[in-house]
């Protein structure tokens, strides 16, 4: 099984794409390599929890855009917002009100934030991030952690997971040595392994980079006391601490990954579910560092889009609509329903199966050992996970086409669209029982 129906348009369009887009893909992690189907799925339209494919082929959508899927697609009240703000006009190279809105509630939300800055997406603000690091202690390195993503600026693509580990190129060519050097990539969930780096290089050491709760080796969570340990490794070396919730924030809780995990960083990047599926990131944290940010400190970060109206404003809406009450209780609940519900479903059918989960969020990984870092995400299985998603997307479901992704629940998916889904599940793994 592969596609649910004829695609002979999405395949069309691939050969066209292949002509001037590079690979037919404006982001590697769209390709289908990893999954062995010639062409990807073009999608013509989404509503709520489901996406249309140019050949009028249904899915229910749980890649989510690769996480900032959560409102569902053409949510009214973002329909709505989008069509105001664009009447007002959609940019104006100025400070708006909005944006002073913004910065405020998402200070309420994650109060680490004092001051904050707006950007366009994750990478930027991770960039950015990274660079103020450095200028407020003047020191060059930076250590994160293998099998961690943070975007696609020079430093960020050193051992990175994600789509470059889905492609088997964790490191991208184009980064110069001289960049690397300052990079030190250490295991997640290892305390002693980061003490003995910060031992060795503490005193050059700007910035430790984590994602609180790994996404991107699929969902991978912090062991009891480990993020404490990185707190206090980093301020013993005089290292500031990055958390990087760009998938974290706004999925896990209203607010990040921080407000729930109870440790607090130095600094704090955002993307994804902050925007409501328009290009936003921010990044911010102690108003001591950020005060380093021009034009009231000596580095540089700017943006000619950052904070763009129509953005600002529907960032706004988003996090009105999450803000309601039981909104994340009610997206838990369904995350643990799929999740437990697929995993069952693996092991009845006999296969080796781990998930982790993250809220409403999770990785289903085909092996047999804990996954709690790279090297235990890489057990699983790739041809195991290929099949699944070719059995899944031939059934209507459409999945991240990488192993180390994850499944996103999203407001819209009803009890009846999580049972379908337990039902395509369950007949996609018998499918492969029976090879
Ligand atoms: N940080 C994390 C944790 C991410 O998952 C991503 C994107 N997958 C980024 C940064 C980069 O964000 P963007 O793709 O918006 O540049």
């Amino acid at each position: 099984m592969g596609y649910p129906g004829p695609t002979s348009r999405s395949a069309e369009l691939y050969e066209r794409a292949l002509r001037r887009i590079v690979g037919a893909v404006n982001s590697p992690a769209r390709s289908y390599a990893a999954v062995g189907l010639p062409y990807p799925v073009f999608i013509a339209r989404g509503q709520g929890a489901y996406l249309w494919d140019v050949d009028g082929n249904r899915y229910i959508d749980y890649l989510a855009a690769f996480a900032p899927g959560i409102l569902g697609h053409a949510h009214p009240e973002i329909v709505e917002t989008i069509a105001r703000a664009a009447a007002d006009g959609t940019l104006f190279g100025t400070p708006t009100p909005y944006e002073v809105e913004l910065a405020e509630r998402l200070q309420a939300a994650i109060p680490s934030l004092e001051r904050v800055r707006l950007v366009s997406t994750g990478t930027e603000a991770v960039m950015s991030a990274v660079r103020v690091a450095r200028a407020f202690t003047g020191r060059p390195k930076v250590v994160k952690f293998e099998g961690c993503y943070h975007g696609h600026s020079d430093f960020a693509l050193i051992r990175a997971g994600s789509g470059p580990a889905t492609l088997g190129q964790p490191d991208s060519a184009g980064i110069p040595e001289s960049t690397a050097a300052e990079v030190i990539v250490v295991p997640y969930n290892d305390a002693a392994a980061l003490e003995a780096a910060l031992e060795r290089w503490g005193d050059q050491v700007a910035a430790v980079l984590i994602e609180p709760i790994v996404g991107n080796m699929g969902i991978v969570l912090p062991e009891p006391g480990y993020l404490q340990a990185v707190r206090d490794l980093t301020h013993r070396h005089g290292a500031l601490l990055i958390f990087d919730e760009v998938i974290t924030a706004f999925r896990v809780t209203y607010g990040g990954a921080q407000n729930v995990l109870g440790v607090e960083p130095d600094l704090t990047t955002l993307g994804k579910a902050i925007g409501g599926g328009l290009p936003l990131g921010a990044y911010g944290g102690r108003a001591d560092v950020m005060d380093r940010v021009a034009p009231l400190g000596p580095a540089y970060q700017a943006g000619t889009l950052a904070g763009n109206p129509l953005s600002v404003r529907v960032a706004l809406k988003a996090l009105d609509i999450l803000g309601r009450p039981g909104v994340y209780e009610e997206l838990d609940r369904k995350g643990r329903y799929l999740a437990e519900g697929v995993l069952a479903a693996a092991r009845r059918h006999g296969f080796a199966a781990q998930v982790n989960r993250m809220a409403s969020g999770f990785t289903l990984f085909f092996t047999d050992r804990p996954v709690r870092d790279y090297a235990s995400a890489s057990t699983a299985s790739k041809e195991l996970f290929a099949r699944f998603f070719r059995e899944m997307l031939g059934r209507g479901v459409l999945l991240a086409p990488s192993r180390f992704e994850a499944w996103f629940v999203q407001i819209p998916h009803s009890q009846a669209d999580l049972d379908e889904t337990l039902a395509a599940a369950d007949a996609a793994l018998a499918a492969m029982a029976a090879d």
